[in-house]
């Protein structure tokens, strides 16, 4: 019998029999972790209410390491982040991330930087959604260490390209993702299949989204390969980047992602 005693995220929840739950968590120390929550005979648990997404819990769970499932022996609230659940967009945003983190990550295999991106984009997620609308928003994005404007949109874009790089599927910006060639100095197309930008002569042979200058400029920012430009891009570099990245995820990811529609309604 093991003891498992680690920082977790809820990503899901389904019924086991009936009263009790099976509850899928994303824990710091030992990757996904799925434990059951008991209920009593009258349906009621202490905790139950715990186990919801957007919550930083600290679960204590044992069992024996060659099995699937585990038990629970305490668990606690670490973090609410309650204000992710009381406005819609942050809670859909929130509910996208812990999507992706789900389909991003293996039974018992670690994933601590995986935890720790996750974690920092919900405190930021948080601090986006506590400054008033229209307000010139100035909040930490711990992982750039740098102060900028931060808006829900753009935590999920700094979300996105980092849980993509830390997966393995890194965008290739610096040169052409199919030739290796260089890259026009502007705007340049996008190509899901050789994984990034491609130079024009390989664009005229491909399907390509038109990523403009700013939007190349700005993804390169991200990925740490220019510094970080200080303004935000506008409103149609934004979309560029969000189209370009979600076609990268579902490309590399293999899948729709289910939570993804509901960020627009
Ligand atoms: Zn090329």
């Amino acid at each position: 019998m093991a003891l498992y005693r680690s920082d977790a995220f809820v990503l899901r929840t389904y019924k086991l029999g009936e009263s009790d739950q099976i509850v899928v968590l994303f824990t710091r120390d030992y990757g996904k972790l799925r434990v059951v929550a008991h209920r009593n005979r009258r349906g009621h648990s202490r905790t139950a209410s715990y186990y919801q997404p957007l919550t930083r819990l600290h679960v204590i769970a044992y069992g024996r390491p060659t099995r699937s499932l585990y038990q629970t022996h305490s668990v606690d609230i670490a973090q609410a982040f309650r204000v992710l659940h009381e406005d819609f967009n942050l809670l859909s945003c929130g509910l996208y991330m812990t999507e992706l983190i789900d389909i991003s990550t293996q039974d018992r295999q670690p994933a601590p930087e995986l935890f720790a991106l996750f974690d920092e984009a919900l405190e930021a997620l948080a601090g986006a959604g506590q400054v008033p609308k229209g307000a010139p928003a100035s909040v930490l994005t711990t992982r750039q260490h740098e102060r900028q404007r931060v808006t829900p949109p753009m935590v999920l874009r700094h979300f996105e390209i980092s849980l993509l790089t830390l997966s393995g599927y890194a965008l290739q910006l610096s040169e052409c993702a199919h030739c290796g060639g260089e890259l026009p100095p502007g705007a340049c197309g996008y190509n899901a299949r050789a994984g990034g930008l491609v130079c024009d002569t390989c664009a005229a042979t491909r399907h390509t989204l038109k990523i403009g200058h700013a939007a190349c400029g700005y993804l390169r920012g991200m990925m740490g390969h220019v510094p970080l430009p200080e303004m935000l891009p506008d409103t149609a570099a934004q979309q560029e980047m969000e189209r370009l990245l979600h076609l990268h995820l579902t490309t590399c990811l293999g899948r729709e992602i289910k939570s993804y529609p509901f960020l627009y309604l």
